[in-house]
């Protein structure tokens, strides 16, 4: 699968490219997720207007599990649409033509049934004598040449050859590891991120952590009722998440047990879930602030559970100033299941833990809960001072 032509790994982005003004903004990010990702063993250097990543030695010279991981690890930073090896020549067509020739030899080694093959030149350099199907056309005769049964097939193709063909640099590659696409990380975009140890919150905080924000989990416990091992399981998902992220996260572990307590001894049996989201949301605002997140996010979807109808959720996020994003509002429960396997969080998620919601929870919670009735049981609860205490005992979990 890597070509032994290799010498750099290209990095290819998307929508990057199409933000005017903000470009250099953006570039800058990326080039700084890319580089904590290669944790000092390469450099990113820019190609004609391409990141590429400089390895001490040629890409293909080490191991090649290694590479692949590093490859892997380059495709997750956010802004990446693709990670692929490729060689670097000079933007003619002497210096193109073999260095095709010789890529495609070594592909046909590696796959020596491939039947049929497809060029793809992209030219920017519009100074280049050909255009990108005449210079298809001339690589792919000389291919014919090095194997006449390999035929042309430019929709799903054996064997592939892209040809960039830049200002200073032609770059040639085939295979690539397709990226997480999205913007790369903004630490100034930071969002606090609640955790549950379920299947929908991990895919939420990933969708934000892929479109550039920065996450702060913060996850709820009733310990000693809701057992350590349900605090090991969201730690585990947490460090998961963290493979898509280049640098340090934190991880929240917030006691609600106190605050059950009191909303079990002063309010209604059938508000106390709402209750308890209520208070979620308010520690994890607090959290915002201290924190300087600007918004904080959830994995509800509309009408999962019974909890998540738009009426409870009106009442849960009465009283939160911050905006709360709810990346999977819209999202079938499979979507969010296929979504969570890609991710590699879902074998995690499933695992059997106990839920902080249910600890004293009605047989028969309120699904339309009343706002006015809500706000007043509520008045009766030293609701700050809970908040802060609920924050000041958080246990903070470096990843
Ligand atoms: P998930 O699969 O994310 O647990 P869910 O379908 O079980 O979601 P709920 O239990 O209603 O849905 O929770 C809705 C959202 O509230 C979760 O996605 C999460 O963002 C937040 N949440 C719920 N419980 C907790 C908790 N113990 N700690 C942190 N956040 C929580
Ligand atoms: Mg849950």
């Amino acid at each position: 699968m890597l070509n032994s032509k290799a010498t750099h790994l290209l990095i290819r982005h998307h929508e990057i490219a199409l933000k005017g003004k903000n470009r250099p903004e953006f570039e800058r990010r990326l080039k700084l997720s890319l580089t904590r990702c290669l944790n000092g063993k390469g450099s990113v250097v820019n190609v004609s207007g391409r990141f590429v990543i400089e390895l001490p030695t040629p890409v293909t010279s080490g191991s090649e599990a290694e590479l692949k991981k590093l490859i892997r690890r380059l495709a997750r930073v956010g802004g990446v649409s693709a990670v692929a090896p490729c060689s670097i020549v000079e933007p003619e067509l002497e210096k193109i033509q073999p260095e095709a020739v010789a890529w495609v030899q070594n592909e046909i080694g590696a796959d020596p049934n491939a039947k049929t093959f497809a060029i793809r030149t992209r030219r920017v350099n519009k100074n280049f004598p050909l255009n990108s199907m005449q210079t298809d056309a001339q690589i792919g005769t000389l291919i014919k040449k090095l194997k006449d049964t390999l035929s042309v097939d430019l929709k799903k193709p054996d064997l592939q050859l892209n040809v960039e063909v830049r200002h200073k640099h032609a770059l040639i590659y085939s295979w690539e590891q397709e990226g997480v696409y999205g913007l790369p990380m903004d630490v100034t975009q930071r969002v606090v991120c609640l955790l549950s140890g379920g299947i929908d919150s991990p895919v939420a905080s990933y969708e934000v952590m892929r479109r550039g924000c920065a996450p702060v989990f913060v996850h709820f416990h009733s310990k000693p009722y809701t057992s350590e091992a349900s605090i090991t399981k969201v730690t585990k998902l947490a460090s998961q998440l963290r493979n898509y992220s280049p640098y340090p996260l934190e991880l929240w572990l917030v006691p609600l047990l106190e605050i059950q307590k009191a909303v079990r001894d002063a309010c209604n049996e059938r508000h106390r879930t709402v209750h308890y989201r209520r208070f979620m949301m308010r520690i994890a605002q607090e959290i915002a602030v201290r924190r300087g997140a600007k918004a904080l996010v959830t994995g509800e979807a509309l009408g999962q559970v019974a909890s998540q109808t738009l009426t409870n959720m009106q009442v849960i996020e009465d009283g939160i100033e911050l905006p709360i994003l709810r990346p999977l509002i819209a999202l079938d429960k499979s979507h969010i299941v296929e979504k969570a396997k890609e991710l590699g969080t879902f074998e995690t998620s499933i695992e059997p833990h106990e839920d902080t919601c249910v600890l004293f929870a009605p047989q028969h919670p309120a699904t339309q809960a009343k706002l006015a009735a809500i706000r007043e049981e509520e008045g009766l609860l030293p609701c700050f001072d809970l908040v802060f205490a609920a924050v000041d005992s958080a246990e903070k979990v470096l990843l």
